[in-house]
């Protein structure tokens, strides 16, 4: 049977082959799936679906690696619960979700990891040849094609920063740890949606129940109602170009046109006005726009939501490195940013 270092190690990288192993050689099976593990599925799936501070995000982390084999054996066991229940769902901005708190929670325990062979290892657990670094003053090196892999965000993981030697990238060990933790963001989006064939029926219960718990916390969340007007200087980056694009005449493409629609929508903007900023549209029919726009207002319940970030960056809709995971958390910050101010300033 497995050591508790291995049971560890497992739970902390749910997606590696240890991982694989341990469930395989515990029986684990579907029809079986005690009730703690089907309740940390859950806790994982809400969790991912929010953004964290930091000291929330470490809390939940060191939280869960305290505890017997038993407990780390029911976060095993939870990671591929977690993601039927993510694929019964079919929301794939959950996926994307789900992905960064395993890219958060990698980077995390490699950051305190003492151990050099277990960073090594994780990343040949992934599929990814790692080596130690043949070159002073860095901490590993992998293949070039194993890196690009990673699909980094930030500008200074990109290639063009990196110390590139005949097919070889040589990484400092916090840059290493970087790119596992992107390997693991891009293994474990790249692994959803699973099968869902001989899927217990209490599995498709309980994600729809969860579905309806989460829409039902994101309406509540992106109330904007209480942020008073729309406000067009409040539009992150994003929203802001695919309006002014409108606005001018411009063709924008139909995942633009629909994250418009389900942002104006989602901050209040009445029907009308939303229509009116389609009109300079090629092809402008306002009998549809205004049954689209409608449909997506759900008669005062919005019933789509804008995409994610990371699902406007895969559209190619996204034009800045904004501190948010949602364009909607970034209309919300500069309103209350803006409330605040005038508060100030009529105090004063
Ligand atoms: S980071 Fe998010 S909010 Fe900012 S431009 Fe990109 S998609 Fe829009």
């Amino acid at each position: 049977m497995f050591s508790i270092d291995e049971l560890r190690f497992a739970s902390k990288f749910p997606f590696s082959a240890t991982s694989r192993q341990v469930l395989k050689l515990n029986g684990f099976e579907l029809n079986r799936v005690p009730a703690q593990v089907l309740k940390k599925a859950v806790l994982l799936i809400v969790f991912a679906q929010k953004p964290h501070k930091k000291a929330e995000y470490e809390k939940f982390f060191s939280e869960r690696q305290i505890g017997s084999s038993d407990l780390l054996l029911t976060d095993v066991q939870a990671f591929p619960v977690a993601k039927i229940l993510l694929s019964a769902m079919n929301q794939p901005e959950f996926f994307d979700r789900f992905a960064d708190l395993f890219a958060r929670q990698t980077f995390f325990y490699l950051s305190l990891e003492s151990n050099k062979e277990t960073l090594l290892g994780l990343a040949n657990e992934m599929n990814s040849k790692a080596h130690p670094s043949s070159k002073q003053g860095f901490f590993a090196q992998v293949a070039l094609t194993d890196f690009l892999e990673a699909n980094f965000r930030e500008d200074f993981m990109k290639l063009v920063n990196q110390q590139l030697d005949s097919g070889t990238i040589f990484l400092n060990r916090n840059d290493f740890c970087r790119f596992l933790s992107e390997l693991s963001r891009e293994r474990v989006a790249s692994s959803l949606p699973v099968s869902l064939e001989n899927v217990p029926k209490n599995f498709v219960d309980v994600s729809r129940q969860l579905k309806e718990q989460l829409a039902f916390r994101k309406r509540q969340e992106f109330d904007f109602k209480s942020l008073g007007s729309v406000d067009q200087d409040a539009f992150p980056p994003c929203m802001a170009k695919i309006y002014s694009e409108l606005l001018a005449g411009q063709n924008v493409n139909h995942p633009g046109r629909f994250n418009l629609a389900t942002f104006l929508v989602a901050i209040g903007m009445p029907t009308d006005q939303i229509v009116d900023a389609f009109k300079g549209a090629p092809n402008f029919d306002e009998k549809v726009t205004r049954y689209q726009v409608e449909r997506i207002a759900g008669h005062g319940k919005a019933k789509y939501s804008p995409s994610s970030c990371a699902k406007m960056r895969e559209y190619e809709l996204c034009v800045a490195n904004c501190p948010v995971t949602h364009p909607l958390q970034f209309y919300r910050n500069q309103k209350q940013g803006a409330k605040t101010a005038d508060a100030q300033s009529a105090s004063e």
